[in-house]
């Protein structure tokens, strides 16, 4: 059974524009003759009202209409034209798309030759110009109400992104929230430590893809999470991604929102002001520590200036794992600790576990007085023999002096003689040169046992001499003058490698 309302409108504005067509009269008319010939059986009811603006519902008659649709007793809806219904477009539209729609009434217009029960579902049909108006009016309202209820939801702290950052899964309970997935957060701990230990981005992005630390890009596309491409066949780590990924607040559990907005359909993400972002903190178990986390964001904003080493734990970039010759990581989120990748990463047996720092300073202080000690002792001995050959030098040079005089000696009473012997003051003269021949070889022994002994001197001078001197405290200027490695072993067996 049909209920036909028929409703008519006539604004201040049509009467003023004496356009009879738009008469009250006309306009019950028009829709008569349409009602007589499209439902002849039907029964019809008439609504009016006169001189008030489509612009709003504020009319008795609509009212009226609206009032006896809600108790189900029209179900169908016939106008001349859609602004004798309304002029607002948005509520036109609600009434057309959800609101009719959803109480089952008909809604037809005559002069827009549009009839409800012909176009829902077949949108394509409408006139183009009507049809962009409800495209507009849809997607307008559609994304106003998306835009509002997302916007509410991260309010409320609720994730409504795709997936979470690297490091996160989405909780299976609620996939408004995260879950840590231990394996992502372990390489992401990684990075805040060595960044907040002093290394640049680009020293980790080099140490990462040397060890083989898989990307996030890969670990996403082997989990069927998303797809990745990677450039050249290979993923590499990059120290722009790395930048972004140590500049977000997620790692230390806040969760923040609405840092892209869309300002117009079909307009790219613009990133909004900061204040606009919407924040949640706590949201989720923190992967790292917020003390960490300050520190880095501390350094990234002055990384333009050059830094220096000073900054970092005074170990980094000098221990390796005994197991496999890894750089050991820097853990500096509660306990300070050095611990190899391989473990968790590879599963490797014979990595280093868990090393503390400050059993590592002392092992190694206690090693390197233990060194300098040895150097010393070592160069106490070493200076007394170089003391010794300077006192042979000096005995050699007297025993040289006296056997050269004995030699000049033994010449001057050889001359002596034979003048005597000549003035006949002597009856022989031994012409036998043996003696002289004698003093001149231990003379030329002892020149040249002096010439080694003063060679020996000349040697030990070379040789630089430690002072032993007490080591309280290791720096770095001590370490880079006597250490050249240092491995950690099976049952955090410190060996240090000297220089
Ligand atoms: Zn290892």
């Amino acid at each position: 059974m049909m209920n036909i309302a028929i409703y008519m409108r006539l604004s201040k504005e049509d009467e003023f524009s004496h356009e009879e067509s738009n008469s009250i009269s006309m306009q019950r008319l028009l829709l008569q003759d349409y009602v007589r010939e499209h439902f002849p059986d039907a029964k019809v009811y008439e609504f009016a009202d006169d001189g008030y603006t489509g612009t709003n519902f504020e009319r008795p008659g609509i009212q009226e209409l609206l009032d006896r649709v809600k108790n189900f007793e029209i179900n169908c809806i016939i106008v001349k034209d859609f602004s004798r219904f309304a002029r607002d477009y948005i509520e036109l539209g609600s009434y057309l798309e959800q609101i009719f729609p959803f109480m089952g009434v008909r809604f037809i217009s005559i002069n827009d030759k549009y009839d409800s029960d012909q176009y829902v579902g077949n949108v394509a049909d409408i006139d183009v110009n009507f049809k962009n108006l409800l495209y507009d009016l849809y997607s307008k309202d559609l994304s106003v109400k998306i835009k509002a209820s997302l916007r509410s939801m991260k309010e409320q702290g609720k994730f409504v992104g795709a997936e979470p950052p690297f490091g996160y899964a989405k909780d299976p309970k609620d996939r408004h929230k995260f879950v840590v997935a231990e394996d992502e957060a372990e390489i992401v701990r990684s990075m805040f430590a060595m960044y907040a230990d002093g290394m640049s981005t680009v020293e980790i992005a080099r140490i990462f893809n040397e060890e083989g630390i898989k990307t996030p890009a890969q670990i996403w596309t082997e989990k069927g999470i998303r797809k990745f491409k990677p450039k050249g066949g290979v993923y590499l780590w990059q120290n722009t991604s790395m930048t972004r990924m140590l500049k977000n607040r997620a790692y230390v559990g806040d969760l923040v929102q609405g840092i892209y907005e869309c300002q117009k359909i079909g307009i790219d993400k613009q990133v909004t002001d900061q204040e606009k972002w919407i924040i949640k903190e706590n949201h989720h178990e923190p992967i790292v520590d917020r003390k960490v986390f300050d520190k880095v964001q501390e350094r990234l904003g002055k990384r333009r200036r050059p830094r220096g080493k000073q900054q970092r734990h005074i170990l980094v970039g000098r221990l390796k794992c005994g197991g496999c010759g890894r750089n050991l990581r820097h853990n500096i989120s509660g306990h300070h600790y050095y611990w190899c990748s391989g473990v968790n990463v590879y599963q490797l047996d014979g990595c280093v576990k868990r090393i503390e720092d400050f059993y590592l300073e002392e092992v190694i202080l206690f090693q390197l007085q233990q060194h300098i000690m040895e150097l010393g002792e070592s160069d106490r001995l070493l200076q007394e023999e170089k003391d010794k050959a300077v006192e042979a030098v000096e005995v050699l040079k007297q025993e040289c002096r006296a056997a050269e005089k004995a030699v000049e000696n033994a010449k001057k009473k050889r001359m002596a003689d034979f003048e005597a012997y000549a003035l006949g003051k002597k009856e022989s003269y031994d012409s036998s040169t043996d003696q002289l021949e004698l003093l001149r070889k231990k003379y030329e022994g002892l020149r040249e046992q002096l010439s080694l002994a003063e060679d020996k001197v000349r040697e030990y001078s070379r040789l630089k001499v430690h002072e032993s001197f007490p080591v309280m405290k290791l720096t770095p200027e001590l370490m880079d003058e006597y250490i050249e490695s240092i491995e950690i072993h099976p049952g955090n067996d410190v060996r240090v490698i000297w220089k």
